[in-house]
């Protein structure tokens, strides 16, 4: 009889690795826990996520303790999103391999996470004026997290899922459309911090600070290149050029605008949700002649 050791084959499998560098837990509005959604993130092959919670690193802290805990086929890039003004825009900017416990990082965080708590009180007045039953407590309901950290966490996510459930609108787009974005009811302008200090700060935290979706701030020509040039002179070091759904023309522009601004590209799911319009690690690819940010100078 053959020894069937003598016939197994040891495969050795090359697999791609899949940067997915834009994310959010239920630390701020995503609804996946940290730990459900780096192991989604592995069931979807990632290889490589960061955690990108908007203007807190508690999701980054808890998939940090999960990962010493469950071996999984993945590496956690630490990482926030920074809600910033910029002229008058709201202006995103990611940061990546950040060392979360600086100091200079949690205070400008704690400082974002005071602005969110008023800035909710705020909103929860104007939806209440408008008939709109109590949307302080309905929008605490949907931040899950943390209970006694919930005001400082509060997003805009937060109060159009509640405006959801009360059967307002249908999705949250819908919500957004009619209640939250700019000019609408419930809009309260936040005083965040200045873009050059979230560079900064990101920066003296040890990371690298990126440009979030420039493509979704409804800037065009002048303002789009405008706001590239100013993020580099201010030190930034890349920007995303692709997220799940973006067309490749649009990829494209992206790319052009980076390599004019000697930057680095990313690129990011901005997963929030399982919902069908995007997923973890999916699509994400960088037009030919950019380079990305996690390469090898
Ligand atoms: P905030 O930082 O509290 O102002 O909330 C910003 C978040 O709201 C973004 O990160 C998105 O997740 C969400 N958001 C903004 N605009 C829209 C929109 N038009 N549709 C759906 N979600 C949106
Ligand atoms: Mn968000
Ligand atoms: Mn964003
Ligand atoms: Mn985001």
């Amino acid at each position: 009889m053959q020894n069937p050791e003598q016939f197994q084959i040891t495969e050795t499998r090359i697999t791609p690795q899949i940067y997915d560098l834009h994310s959010h837990t239920t630390a701020s509005d995503g609804v996946l826990a940290p730990e459900q959604l780096v192991e989604r993130a592995a069931t979807m092959h990632v290889t490589h996520l960061a955690i990108t919670d908007h203007d807190t690193v508690l999701g980054v802290h808890r998939a940090q303790l999960f990962l010493r805990e469950n071996s999984l086929p993945i590496t956690l890039i630490p990482g926030v999103e920074i809600s910033t003004r910029w002229h008058a825009h709201d202006i995103h900017i990611v940061g990546l391999w950040i060392d979360i416990e600086n100091d200079q990082l949690v205070n400008l965080l704690k400082d974002q996470q005071i602005k969110r708590a008023a800035r909710a009180e705020l909103i929860a007045d104007k939806l209440a004026k408008s008939g709109i039953a109590d949307p302080l407590n309905g929008a605490r309901k949907h931040a899950q997290l943390s209970d006694q950290l919930s005001d400082q966490l509060l997003t805009r996510t937060h109060f159009a899922h509640y405006l959801v459930e009360l059967g307002i609108a249908k999705t949250v787009p819908k919500v957004f459309k009619k209640y939250l974005a700019k000019g609408k009811l419930g809009y309260v302008r936040a005083d965040w911090c200045e873009m050059q200090t979230a560079i900064e700060t990101i920066h003296a935290a040890g990371g690298k600070a990126v440009l979030a979706h420039p493509f979704s701030y409804d800037l065009k020509g002048k303002w789009l290149r405008k706001l590239f040039e100013e993020f580099a002179e201010m030190g930034g070091d890349a920007a995303e050029v692709a997220n799940s759904q973006l067309p490749p023309d649009r990829r494209k522009l992206m790319a052009e605008l980076v390599i004019a601004n000697n930057l680095r590209a990313s690129q990011g799911s901005d997963f929030h949700m399982p919902c069908a319009w995007y997923e973890l690690g999916r699509n994400l690819w960088l037009p030919a002649g950019v380079k990305g940010i996690w390469e090898p100078a």
